[in-house]
């Protein structure tokens, strides 16, 4: 099987009751790119990468789509039942830029479930469950508001919150800690994500005042070496999220015992067999971890949760998907939706989800 053609979407996703602010960054619609790869059998994937703005991490739309036009023509000819040789090629054309490569990689695994009549979550390793678990990141807000969404979404069924701190006054982080902690925290795991935006010194603080909370302190600090620095005046567990750029970093995290588990997102480390390996990595050292992505429409989501359903019950910290803040679907039957805090593992083979190539337009470039 060969790769015939590569076609390559730009499409706005409108968030739904905007902005979504988180880190300090608003965000009204969200530049996704999709990428359509075209076997010689006529198969079809999809893959589909969707940085949050331009300031959140390295990663940015306009990238990704250069990243792709440098790649694309390179990669007519290969083969995507061989998703390893077919990551060696895009290393080959291109170094790093490892989110555009997951669209690439998505898409591979996509057509390759469609030809063997599987899931991608059984060509990863095996479902474990039909019904992943997801959690709800609580938006940057006011004490008693934070606390009342809380209470609304532990009654629907999530599992699990994540409340966005960071920006302001840390006082005030930590009273919308304790409010959610008082109000849901009996009944839910909690996290608290600065998505890198407190300083150490509010990071110790934070932990010192909500000691009695059992809580995750996700990517508190910009840096690793902030994080590395203050990590064993803590209180509380350490994931790491924005600091793993690539399977290097997952590595020297672990292997220094910088932090506890992952808020781990798919097209940033490179796309599903990268991801793959993340999960391994974890199971190896008994690490929790999400599978997510920073945002995106349904193929992104359908790729997370097909992941996600690979990972071991008791190391499985959900997966996020943008569902509830973006208008719409690709696939109005089988769009990836988040129901009782939870996600239905889509059952059809690859991917599970059909785009209508209609709600993407033309492509912006095609290679073939
Ligand atoms: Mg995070």
């Amino acid at each position: 099987m060969k790769i015939k053609e590569v076609h390559v979407f730009a499409h706005d996703l409108p968030v739904k009751n905007g902005p979504y602010t988180m880190g300090g960054v608003k965000v009204y619609a969200l530049d996704t790119t999709i990428v359509k790869v075209v076997i010689d059998n006529g198969l079809i994937g999809w893959g589909e990468t969707c940085p949050l703005g331009t300031t959140y991490q390295p990663q940015h739309a306009k990238g990704a789509r250069a990243a792709l036009d440098e790649m694309a023509q390179g990669l007519i000819g290969a083969d995507p039942l061989q998703p390893v040789a077919l990551r060696r090629r895009m290393d080959g054309l291109l170094n790093g830029h490892r989110y555009a490569k997951a669209a690439v990689d998505m898409a591979a695994y996509d057509i390759m479930g469609k030809q063997f009549g599987m899931r991608v979550a059984d060509l990863l390793g095996g479902a474990v469950t039909e019904r992943v678990p997801s959690y709800y990141a609580l938006g940057i807000g006011e004490p008693d508001e934070v606390a009342r969404i809380a209470a609304e979404r532990v009654a629907e069924g999530y599992p699990r919150l994540q409340i966005k701190i960071g920006g302001r006054p840390v006082e005030i982080d930590i009273a919308v800690v304790r409010k959610v902690w008082e109000r849901v925290g009996d009944r839910v795991r909690l996290a608290a994500d600065a998505n890198r935006s407190l300083t150490a010194r509010d990071t110790l603080r934070l932990s010192r005042e909500c000691l009695d909370v059992p809580l995750i302190l996700e990517q508190p600090c910009n840096t690793f070496e902030e994080i590395k620095a203050i990590r064993n005046q803590l209180h509380h567990a350490v994931y790491l999220d924005e600091n793993t750029e690539d399977l290097s970093a997952v590595i020297r995290a672990i292997g220094e015992g910088v932090c506890d588990g992952f808020g781990m997102k798919v097209t940033r480390i490179g796309g599903l067999h990268a991801m793959a390996t993340v999960r391994d990595l974890c199971e190896a050292r008994s690490m929790p971890h999400t599978c997510d992505d920073g945002w995106g429409g349904d193929i992104l989501a359908a790729a997370c949760v097909q992941i996600g359903a690979t990972v071991s019950p008791r190391l499985n910290e959900g997966v996020w998907i943008a569902a509830p803040y973006i208008e719409g679907h690709y696939d109005e039957k089988n769009g990836v939706s988040i129901e009782e805090g939870h996600i239905r593992l889509p059952s059809g083979p690859g991917l599970g989800v059909v785009p209508q190539e209609s709600c993407f337009g033309s492509p912006v470039a095609s290679y073939g």
